[in-house]
């Protein structure tokens, strides 16, 4: 692979790329967690669905059987208030199931509250550097056995443009974003020669998503690409596409 030149948002996905790959996606009843996990599905892959809301869980699910992808798990998890018995079992049902795990993409993500750092409401900015960072992180050191079990394996957290260049206002959420391209470099450094997993961060751009209207409540929101149109750089990066790419950064659009 030429490191050069390898651009996922170039990625064209094939029929069938994904077949025999067990992929578990945090976040992903809605916005893009749901786009991609249909996107890998469709592909062929063995899809993990973790997610709050049962409810939308199932709808992704019912989603995924109705294209004829292979059958989905669903794995319902708060990632706000998950303790270690509940990830002890996550691991525990994706061994069972599976014997390991091919790819996590790490997708899950709260937005907080957009206000001054010096009025930041401090249980507020727990919860997301929780369920932004440590959740990851508690899911990541969970599953990585699983991980090293597969041939060729994939992690893929998930920033913001406000995770490269901080931006007033941005607070919590943006303090996450750089914590997790932290998580990014070190993780892929620790794994890099000695395992087959790779480890890369994907910054999705502005994306028409609930998260999005929550940040841009008057923004007009037709004029944003739909998750559905941003899958292919998370499948390159998820798949057998990025081999041999490991702790780097990439947008899903153009600049
Ligand atoms: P959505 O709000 O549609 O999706 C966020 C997902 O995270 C939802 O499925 C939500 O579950 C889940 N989630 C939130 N809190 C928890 C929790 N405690 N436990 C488990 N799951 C949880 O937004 P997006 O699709 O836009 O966001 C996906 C990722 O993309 C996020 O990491 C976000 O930061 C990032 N991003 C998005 C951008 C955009 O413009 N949309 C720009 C840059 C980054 P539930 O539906 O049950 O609430």
């Amino acid at each position: 692979m030429n490191l050069t030149t390898f651009d996922p948002r170039q990625h064209v996905p094939a029929p069938q790329e994904f077949t025999g790959r067990v992929i578990m996606v945090t976040g992903a009843g809605s916005g893009l967690g749901r786009a991609v996990a249909l996107a890998l599905a469709a592909a062929g892959a063995e899809v993990i669905l973790l997610g709050r809301t049962v409810r939308k869980l199932e709808s992704v699910h019912a989603e995924i059987a109705a294209l004829g992808g292979p059958e989905a798990s669903i794995v319902p998890l708060d990632l706000e208030r998950a303790l270690a018995a509940d990830y002890e079992a996550v691991a525990a049902a994706v061994e069972k199931r599976y014997g390991r795990l091919d790819g996590l993409l790490h997708n899950a993500g709260l937005l907080g509250a957009l206000t001054p750092i010096e009025q930041y409401d401090v249980p507020t900015f727990m919860r997301v550097m929780h369920v932004n960072v440590t959740a990851a992180f508690v899911l990541t050191q969970h599953l990585l056995p699983l991980l090293r079990a597969s041939a060729d394996a994939t992690v893929l957290f998930t920033s913001s443009a406000v995770g490269k260049r901080g931006r007033a206002y941005w607070g919590a959420y943006s303090i996450s974003k750089f914590a997790v391209e932290g998580f990014t470099q070190v993780l892929a450094h620790e794994l890099e020669g000695s395992t087959s997993v790779r480890v890369n961060v994907i910054d999705p751009g502005k994306v028409r998503t609930a998260m999005r209207r929550q940040a841009y409540p008057s923004e007009a929101a037709e004029t944003l690409p739909t998750p559905e149109s941003l899958t292919a750089p998370y499948l390159a990066l998820l798949g057998p596409a990025s081999r041999g790419v490991t702790g780097q950064r990439f947008s899903a659009q153009q600049a």
